[in-house]
C-alpha cells in the first residue's frame, strides 16, 4: 500500500512560526501544507481566505507536537506566547474576552493531522468557561439554561479528556440530579438543575485530580493543547495509523476557534451535508440539518434532522448562502465535499469541508460529471474512482436502507462480491436439486471440494464456515461472479442434521438468510436487493481507462458462458483455463475415475479417449467465444485423489458402474493419498508420470483449434504446463507438446500454420529462482501467485484462515497475502523471473494469474515491474482496466514529482 502521506519539513523563514491564524484580520494557513498545519487547519483557512463564513481561529502546527515528543512531552518554548497573541488578536476581532464577566471568548479545541483520522483524537469544546464567564454568557444570551449546559460540558470534557477522569463519575453525578428534580431526560432538567451539576462536576473533578476545576481560561487551553498532543499517541491512535498505513506525518495540528452555537433557539440550528449526493453522485446538495441543536445531536440521532431542501422554508437567506457556498466550494476544491455548518441567531458558519466519501456509483458519476462541467480532466477522473468500488456497478446488492436494518448474525471473510438470499441447503445435491425445482438456496457447507461445484452453481450464493480467500469456494465463486461468503467460523454446520448455529440461533433448511459478499456478513431473513444499473459513465470512464494504460487485461475462464462475459467486460483474452473443471460433470466424471483407477496405460489410455471429445468440444465453444483472442489453457493441475469419492456410498456405486471391486476402489483411493497433495503429485508431475494425459489434453486443443480454423474461425490457443519447478521438466513436456501438436496436423492433414505458444506457470520459488534456464523452454510465463504466495511464505492457501485472524490483529501482516500480491517478498521472486527470464528470451510475454490479478495494489505493481498482462475473474476485469490505468497515471506522477526535486 503506498504510504498515505509524506511530512514536508516547515520552510526555514517559518521555523519559528508555529501558529497560523485564520480570520478578518488575516489569513496564514492559506497554502501551507496539510503536513504542518494538518487538513481540517489548511481547510479552514482556506475556506476563511475564499471569503466563506468561519468562525476564526488559529491553527498550531503539526511541528509543534513532533517537538513536544522529541523534547519528553514538553510544550515547544515560545508555544504559548505565539498562542496568547492570537487569543488577543481573536478578542480584538470579535469584540470578547477570555474568561469576561459580560461577553466571554469560548473556543474548541480539536485535533487534526495531515490525514483524517475520525474520532481516534481529543475535542474540546466550549472552553473560556469559569464560573465568572457561564454568568456572562448567560447574561449576554440571556439563556441561563444554555450557558449552565456549556459549562457542564466543559468540565465534563475538561476532566474526561485532559485529566483522564473516568465518565462515569460524571453520569453518577448527572444521574442524582435528575432524581433530585424528578425528571428522566438530561434535557428536562431546568436551569437551576444544571447550576447544580455544576457545582457536583466540580465535585467530582477534585476529588479524582486533588484540584480546583481551573478557572483561568488560558490554563484551560494550555492544558487542553497538550491533552491534543498526547492524544496522538494513544494505543488506538497509533493503531489507527498502522492499520490505515498512515506514516511519516510529524504528528497532529491543534485547531483552536471561536465558539458557535446552533442551540440558541429556534433561530439557530446545524447541519451536514455532501455538495452532491454520495450513493448515485447526482449533481443535488444533499444533506440535513437539526433547528435548535448541536452537532452530536445530528450525529447521535435523537432528533430526526430535516433534509436541506426544507431550510428555504425556515430561512429563505441562509438556504440559498448554502447553496453559493456549495459552488463555490465545489469550484474551489474541484471535488464533492462534505461540510458541516452551523446557523447561530440565523447567522451561517461554515465548520469543515473536505474530500466528501462515495460509493462506487457515485464515484464513476460524479468523475464523467465533472470532466463534463470543465472541473477536472481525464486522468484526474481515473485516479478519483476507487477501483475496487467499481464491483458495485456489476453486481447485485442489497438496497442500504434495507441493510442497515438486516438482523445481522455473523461476519466472514468478503469471498465474492454481491447479495444472496435463499434458503438453507447443506449438501451440494441437495442444493443442486432444489435450484432444479426453482428454489432460491444458499449452499452452507464447511468448505467446498470440485465436487460441489454443481451444487455451487446452481445455489445464489455460498457460505462456507472454514477457508480463506483463494479456498476452492472462494475461488470458484469470484469466477462465475457468484455471492461468496468464506470462513465465517461462528458457523457450526451439521450437515447430517441438516443445520447450522450461528451463535445460540439455530437454522434449517427452511429459513432464508441474506449473505453480502462484498462485506462478508450474514444477516437473517430476506433483505431486499436491487439491481446494477451500468450507466453511459460506466462505459466512458472504461474507455479512457483504456485509453490510458499499458498492461494488457485477460480473464480467467473455463467455460464460454463465463469467457463471453469476460469480453463483454473488456477482457483482451483468457490468461487461465483451468481444465480441471471441465471434468466434474457427470458424463465425464465416470471417464476421469476409470483413468484414474487404471492401473495400466493402455486402460487409462481407453478413458482418455472418452474424454478427448467432451474437451474438444469446450475448446471449440471457449475459442468460438474468444476469437481473436489469445486463450492460454493450463494442463491438469490438481491431485487425482480430488477426482475420487470419498465415502462409501459413492464408491460401492463407482465400482458397480465401472465393474470393478469395492475394495479395488478403496485400495487405490487409499494409495492416492498424500499427506501434502498441494506439494505431491499434481501439475506437471502428473504429465511426467502419464504423459497420455498430456497428449490426450494437447491433442484436444489441436483438434478443436483447426476445427475452428476450418471454419474461419481464428482460434488462438496458448498451452500452458503448471507448477514447473526446473527446466529439464519443462524441456521434457515442452518437447511432448511439440510432438503432439505435430502429430495432430499429420493425422489432419492441416498445413497452415497454427501458431500454439507452449509457455509454463511460474507457482515454484525455483523456477522463478531459475527462470533463465526455464525461460529458455518458454514462450511465456504465467505467475500463478496463489501457488508462489502458498510456497514462499509457507502458508497453506486453504486453511490460512485458522490463523490469519490472530496475524492480522496482531498486525504481523496487514493484509491477506493470497488476497494482495506481497510485494516485498512474494514480488520480489516476481520481478527476479521477470528479469531472469527476459535475459535469456528477450521477447518473453509475462502475466500474472493467481488471484492478485484482480487485486488494484497488485495490478499496480504487475505494471511496474514490466508484465504484460494481468488475468482475473471476469467480474474483475474492469477493476483490473481501471487500476492499469491508475499505475500509469501514478508512475507518470512520481517521475514528474522527481524530475521536479532534482
Ligand atoms: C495459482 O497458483 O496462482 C494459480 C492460478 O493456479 P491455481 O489457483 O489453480 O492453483
Ligand atoms: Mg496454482
Amino acid at each position: 500500500m503506498a504510504k498515505k502521506a509524506v511530512a514536508e519539513a516547515s520552510p526555514k523563514s517559518d521555523r519559528q512560526k508555529m501558529v497560523y491564524y485564520f480570520g478578518k484580520t488575516k489569513t496564514e494557513g492559506r497554502g501551507i501544507s496539510k503536513s504542518i498545519v494538518g487538513g481540517k487547519g489548511a481547510n479552514l483557512a482556506e475556506m476563511t481566505g475564499i471569503g466563506l463564513p468561519v468562525p476564526p481561529g488559529f491553527t498550531i502546527t503539526t511541528t509543534c507536537c513532533d517537538l513536544y515528543y522529541k523534547s519528553g512531552r514538553q510544550l515547544p518554548p515560545g508555544l504559548m506566547d505565539q498562542v496568547h497573541q492570537s487569543i488577543a488578536m481573536l478578542e480584538k476581532e470579535l469584540g470578547k474576552k477570555f474568561g469576561d464577566r459580560k461577553n466571554p471568548l469560548l473556543v474548541s479545541v480539536r485535533s487534526g493531522a495531515a490525514v483524517s483520522m475520525p474520532g481516534m483524537m481529543n475535542t474540546i469544546l466550549n472552553l473560556g468557561l469559569n464560573d465568572e464567564s457561564t454568568a456572562g454568557l448567560a447574561a449576554a444570551t440571556q439563556n441561563e439554561r444554555f450557558a449552565y449546559d456549556a459549562y457542564r460540558r466543559l468540565i465534563n470534557m475538561f476532566g474526561d479528556v485532559v485529566m483522564g477522569i473516568d465518565h462515569e463519575h460524571f453520569e453518577e453525578a448527572f444521574d442524582k440530579i435528575k432524581k433530585k428534580y424528578k425528571v428522566l431526560l438530561d434535557t428536562e432538567v431546568p436551569a437551576e438543575g444544571l447550576k447544580d451539576l455544576c457545582e457536583e462536576y466540580k465535585k467530582v473533578y477534585k476529588l479524582h485530580t486533588s484540584e480546583d476545576f481551573p478557572q483561568q481560561p488560558l490554563l484551560q487551553l494550555e492544558k487542553s493543547i497538550e491533552a491534543v498532543f498526547k492524544s496522538w499517541m494513544t494505543p488506538r491512535a497509533v493503531r489507527y495509523r498502522e492499520i490505515e498505513n498512515i506514516r511519516g506525518l510529524l504528528g497532529t495540528a491543534v485547531n483552536v476557534q471561536s465558539m458557535v452555537y446552533g442551540n440558541m433557539g429556534d433561530d439557530s440550528g446545524t447541519g451536514v451535508a455532501f455538495t452532491r449526493n454520495p450513493s448515485t453522485g447526482e449533481n443535488k446538495f444533499y444533506g440535513e440539518f437539526l433547528v435548535n441543536a448541536q452537532g452530536e445531536d445530528v450525529v447521535a440521532g435523537i432528533r430526526t434532522p430535516q433534509p436541506v431542501a426544507e431550510m428555504k422554508a425556515w430561512n429563505k437567506h441562509v438556504h440559498k448562502q448554502l447553496l453559493e457556498i456549495k459552488d463555490t466550494l465545489e469550484k474551489h476544491y474541484k471535488d464533492m465535499q462534505d461540510i458541516e455548518f452551523t446557523i447561530e441567531k440565523g447567522e451561517l458558519f461554515m465548520l469543515q469541508t473536505r474530500n466528501g466519501k462515495r460509493t462506487g456509483l457515485a464515484a464513476v458519476r460524479i468523475a464523467a460529471e465533472m470532466v463534463r462541467e470543465g472541473l477536472i480532466d481525464e486522468s484526474t477522473a481515473l485516479l478519483r474512482i476507487p477501483a475496487n468500488d467499481l464491483t458495485q456497478l456489476l453486481l447485485p446488492s442489497f438496497v442500504p436502507a434495507a441493510w442497515a436494518k438486516a438482523d445481522i448474525l455473523t461476519k466472514g471473510l468478503p469471498a465474492s462480491p454481491g447479495a444472496a438470499v435463499g434458503a438453507l441447503a447443506f449438501t451440494a445435491e441437495d442444493a443442486k436439486r432444489r435450484a432444479d425445482e426453482g428454489e432460491s438456496v444458499l449452499l452452507v457447507r464447511k468448505e467446498t471440494s470440485p465436487e460441489d461445484v454443481d451444487g455451487m452453481h446452481a445455489a445464489a450464493g455460498i457460505l462456507t464456515s472454514t477457508g480463506g480467500m483463494t479456498s476452492h469456494a472462494a475461488v470458484v465463486a469470484r469466477g462465475w461472479g457468484k455471492c461468496c461468503v468464506a470462513g465465517a467460523g461462528e458457523v457450526k454446520i451439521d450437515a447430517k442434521a441438516k443445520k447450522c448455529q450461528i451463535g445460540n440461533r439455530v437454522f434449517g433448511e427452511k429459513d432464508v438468510l441474506s449473505i453480502n459478499g462484498t462485506t462478508g456478513e450474514v444477516a437473517a431473513g430476506a433483505v431486499e436487493r436491487e439491481e446494477p444499473t451500468l450507466s453511459g459513465d460506466f462505459a466512458k470512464i472504461m474507455k479512457w481507462a483504456d485509453q490510458n494504460r499499458r498492461l494488457r487485461i485477460r480473464t480467467n475462464a473455463d467455460n464460454p458462458q463465463d469467457s463471453q462475459r469476460a469480453r463483454d467486460f473488456g477482457a483482451e483474452g483468457i490468461g487461465l483455463c483451468r481444465t480441471e473443471h471441465m471434468f466434474f460433470e457427470p458424463d465425464r466424471i465416470k471417464h476421469m475415475r476409470a483413468m484414474i483407477l487404471a492401473d495400466n496405460e493402455q486402460d487409462r489410455r481407453k478413458a482418455l479417449a472418452h474424454l478427448l471429445p467432451f474437451q474438444r468440444e469446450d475448446f471449440v465453444g471457449i475459442f468460438t467465444a474468444m476469437k481473436g483472442l489469445p486463450v492460454t489453457i493450463r494442463l491438469l493441475d490438481p491431485p487425482l485423489h480430488e477426482f475420487l469419492p470419498h465415502d462409501k456410498k459413492q464408491q460401492d456405486e463407482l465400482a458397480a458402474e465401472l465393474g470393478v471391486k469395492s475394495a479395488d476402489i478403496r485400495h487405490r483411493t487409499e494409495s492416492l493419498h498424500e499427506q501434502n497433495p498441494m506439494l505431491g503429485h499434481r501439475g506437471c508431475r502428473l504429465s511426467v508420470t502419464y504423459p497420455e494425459i498430456l497428449e490426450m489434453q494437447v491433442r484436444a486443443i489441436v483438434e478443436a483449434t483447426i476445427e475452428c480454423k476450418l471454419q474461419k474461425i481464428d482460434a488462438r490457443p496458448e498451452i500452458m504446463i503448471p507448477l514447473v519447478g526446473t527446466a529439464a521438466e519443462l524441456a521434457m513436456l515442452r518437447e511432448k507438446t511439440i510432438a503432439t501438436i505435430e502429430q495432430v496436423k499429420r493425422e489432419k492433414n492441416y498445413r497452415n500454420k497454427l501458431d500454439i505458444t507452449v509457455g509454463t506457470m511460474i507457482e515454484v520459488p525455483r523456477a522463478a529462482l531459475t527462470a533463465d534456464e526455464i525461460a529458455q523452454h518458454a514462450d511465456f510465463f504465467s505467475f500463478g501467485t496463489n501457488d508462489l504466495t502458498q510456497m514462499t511464505f509457507g502458508f497453506s492457501r486453504d486453511d490460512i484462515n485458522t490463523f490469519l485472524p490472530d496475524y492480522l490483529r496482531q498486525e504481523i501482516l496487514h493484509t491477506d497475502p493470497f488476497q494482495s500480491l506481497d510485494t516485498s517478498g512474494v514480488g520480489q521472486l516476481v520481478q527476479m523471473a521477470v528479469q531472469k527470464g527476459r535475459s535469456t528470451q528477450s521477447d518473453l510475454k509475462c502475466g500474472i494469474c493467481g488471484e492478485h490479478g484482480g487485486d488494484p495494489a497488485s495490478v499496480d505493481f504487475c505494471h511496474r515491474v514490466g508484465l504484460d498482462y494481468v488475468s482475473c475473474s471476469p467480474f474483475r476485469v474492469p477493476i483490473a482496466r481501471l487500476a492499469a490505468a491508475q499505475a500509469v497515471l501514478r508512475e507518470a506522477a512520481t517521475k514528474k514529482a522527481a524530475s521536479k526535486s532534482k
